[in-house]
């Protein structure tokens, strides 16, 4: 299959998840998961029309931030301290803030306000970032005065696996946290968008009202 005729069954399955939810296909924003590829294939990517593009490491995203223009870039991995001044001002989104030094020091770095997705570690597994669901509205408020922080969403990694009810479950309680945090009415944080769904579980991410997904592998990189 070719990059385009997997972005075509993609955008089918999108749709159908959609039809299925009820829900329309307008409210979801795809996010093509870059960091598997060069440069090269992103730009093949980006003339798909995908305009929203996901990378993880800040090396890599500088190196195409760069190259590729018309751009929303996605910063979805974790940020280290002493890396956040070098891409803080060239990301659109930044979707795995889970550390208030983090936060303090983006905050610092940008000269207008970021656009955040607090990660929330909604399966407790050791090997995820996010914050624990139990410490999420202290963290959010934490956040308050930071002028360049808003939180406009939250995010997480479901388990890798085929358990329907086990993966639909987390983006369930996702989708609960959000009502949590959009009760509290803080002007910073709006908390509208549900960033969950990668290339395994989109689908029931979909179906439990995601708002974006971050879809890589099944759409840039099938082999892995
Ligand atoms: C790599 C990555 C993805 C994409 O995962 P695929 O399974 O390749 O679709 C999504 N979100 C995050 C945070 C990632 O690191």
């Amino acid at each position: 299959m070719t990059l385009e005729v997997r972005y075509h069954k993609l955008i089918e399955d999108i749709q159908s998840a959609c039809s299925k939810a009820n829900r329309d296909v307008s409210e979801i924003t795809l996010i093509a998961v870059t960091k598997y590829v060069t440069i090269d294939e992103t730009k093949q990517v980006h003339a798909l029309g995908i305009h929203d593009l996901g990378e993880n490491r800040v090396k890599e995203a500088k190196e195409k931030i760069e190259e590729i223009e018309d751009v929303t870039w996605h910063f979805i991995g974790p940020l280290q301290s002493r890396k956040v001044k070098e891409i803080a001002e060239q990301i659109n989104y930044f979707h795995a803030l889970d550390r208030l030094r983090i936060a303090k020091e983006l905050n610092k770095r940008r000269s207008s306000p970021l656009e955040c997705f607090v990660q929330v570690n909604i399966s407790k597994e050791a090997t995820k970032g996010g914050v624990e669901q139990e410490a999420l509205k202290d963290f959010i408020q934490s956040l308050a005065g930071l002028e360049n922080i808003r939180v406009v969403g939250l995010m997480t990694m479901a388990p890798h696996s085929d358990d329907e009810s086990l993966v639909r479950g987390v983006f369930k309680e996702l989708n609960k946290c959000r009502d949590d945090i959009q009760a509290l009415d803080l002007p910073y944080a709006p908390c509208q968008y549900l960033s969950m769904g990668m290339s395994n579980d989109f689908e029931w991410a979909i179906l439990e009202g995601a708002t974006h997904l971050r879809i890589g592998s099944t759409l840039v990189n099938p082999e892995r």
